[in-house]
């Protein structure tokens, strides 16, 4: 299957009929639209870990929409964040991105149309552009690596000799923390993903940038973003706020516009 090739869907494995679990036509508009999440009944463990880090975790992500994820350190964020990816499968419960329930055949399709841009992403000894570029150096234009360097506000790119052919070092050493959270970003945003999740990603970078940075994001079309973070304004903005509690969704609440404030969907 070549890069660009969109795989096909697979079945609900998790035997529930109702609502979500129709059969999803795959038209063009369908493919390029910001992807739905579902999490139904999710229990995960890492891989050599006794306890489970998520305990039985639902919940709803409608195409398109502006989620945080909030909650106290080691609660089970990135995990969620991890799982959306496909970095991992869970032991136990569903998960859906999109067309796909997650399984061992398609986590490689997850990895292709969620970007993930953790809090310090890996570099490699590289130029600018191949670290931009990310395994796709063939599909992409010097004005597309251009474009999402200055989306993701790495004006530094612009001050080197050899612009986006400069050599970064091996990971990144010759950057600040901040310059190489850009860079990472840069790379999630080089290809509209269909699902964006940033887990506190912009945290070493000065507040005006920041700001710059999530006004690209926010007017992206047909991306579904997802923010960890504890700020107040992204909790504030977000069309969906989940609260994550040692393993569990202690707490979710969704609003369509900003007159009607929030519904809550739950609390414990
Ligand atoms: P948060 O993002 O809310 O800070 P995490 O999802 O990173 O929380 O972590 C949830 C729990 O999973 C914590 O107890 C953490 O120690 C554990 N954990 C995270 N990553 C791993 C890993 N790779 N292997 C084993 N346990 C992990």
């Amino acid at each position: 299957m070549s890069f660009d090739e969109e795989p096909k869907g697979n079945d609900d494995p998790s035997g529930d009929t109702e609502g979500l679990h129709h059969r999803i036509s795959r038209t063009e508009q369908d493919l390029s639209r910001g992807a739905a999440i579902s999490f139904r009944g999710v229990s995960f463990r890492y891989p050599g870990s006794t306890q489970d880090q998520l305990h039985h975790v639902s919940f709803d992500i409608e195409s398109g929409e502006y989620v945080c994820i909030t909650g106290p350190s080691g609660s089970g964020k990135s995990t969620i964040m991890w799982l959306i990816g496909g970095l991992f499968c869970p032991q136990r419960g569903a998960i859906r991105v999109g067309e796909w329930w997650l399984g061992e055949h398609n986590q490689s399709i997850l990895r292709r149309i969620t970007r993930v841009v953790p809090q310090s992403s890996h570099l490699f000894s590289g130029s600018v552009k191949e670290n931009v570029a990310y395994g796709n150096p063939l599909l992409l234009s010097d004005k597309d690596i251009w474009k999402a360097l200055d989306m993701a506000r790495c004006n530094f790119v612009h001050e080197y000799a050899k612009g986006i052919d400069t050599h970064i070092g091996e990971r990144g050493r010759s950057l600040s923390s901040g310059q190489q959270q850009r860079l990472a970003l840069a790379r999630a945003l080089v290809r509209t993903p269909r699902v964006l999740i940033l887990d506190e990603s912009t945290n070493a970078i000065d507040s005006e940038s920041a700001e710059h940075i999530h006004n690209s994001i926010m007017e992206l079309e047909d991306v579904t973003r997802i923010f960890i973070s504890h700020s107040p304004d992204v909790i504030n903005q977000a069309t969906r706020v989940l609260e994550v509690t040692r393993g569990r969704v202690s707490s979710e609440r969704h609003h369509t516009s900003r007159d009607e404030g929030y519904t809550d969907l739950r609390t414990s």
